[in-house]
């Protein structure tokens, strides 16, 4: 099974993905997860990436999907993958096409965590408290928020309209939502 996981920043996404991989027995690929290690290894791709999750940006398209391609091209996410955080801009999505043809494969789901906007910048400056990310101060935050809303928002329209979506609601407990995912993925 191979599905994306999508939702703006703070719709808890990340927590949810491992659950899911964990029961499909897939990859759990995360790109923000990505980008962190080799931040905080210092390579020359955390490098490029640093400053633009800094300040709450995308990083450019051609260093995402080069990276995306690698990962997928691995041997544990061949059969099963949840792609956590990628893709985010419809170039991202033409990429993702393309990764998918070369490899004869294709989604079975996208899976979509609905969370209001207040509810979530709420969420988000609870998590800067603890989580010493550099992107959760109060103003990355709603940058972050109306990135996702400019240019990751529209994908759900693609994926809608390829008969693809699956709309879940991300308010409520951990085992809440996990079981409302369990519930609406195609079996
Ligand atoms: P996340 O942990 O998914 O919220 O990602 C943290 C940060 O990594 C984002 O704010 C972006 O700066 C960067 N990032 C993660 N995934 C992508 C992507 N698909 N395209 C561009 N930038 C990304």
């Amino acid at each position: 099974m191979r599905f994306l996981i999508m939702g703006p920043p703070g719709a808890g996404k990340g927590t949810q993905a491992v659950l899911l991989a964990e029961r499909i027995g897939g990859a759990h690929v995360s790109t923000g997860d990505i980008f962190r290690a080799n931040v905080s290894e210092q390579t020359e791709l955390g490098k490029v990436a640093q400053r633009f999750m800094d300040a709450g940006e995308y990083v450019p398209d051609e260093v995402t999907n080069a990276m995306v391609k690698d990962r997928l091209a691995q041997e544990d996410a061949r059969e099963a993958f949840i792609l956590d955080g990628y893709p985010r801009t419809l170039d991202q999505v033409d990429t993702l096409d393309g990764i998918l043809t070369e490899f004869g494969s294709q989604l079975d789901g996208v899976l979509s965590l609905v969370v209001n906007k207040e509810e979530l910048i709420g969420r988000l400056l609870k998590r800067a408290e603890t989580s010493g990310r550099a992107d959760d101060t109060e103003e990355v935050i709603r940058h972050r928020q109306d990135v996702y809303t400019a240019e990751t928002s529209p994908l759900i329209k693609v994926y809608r309209d390829r008969g693809l979506l699956i709309e879940v609601n991300g308010i409520g407990e951990v085992d809440e939502v996990a079981d409302r995912i369990e519930k609406a993925l195609p079996h």
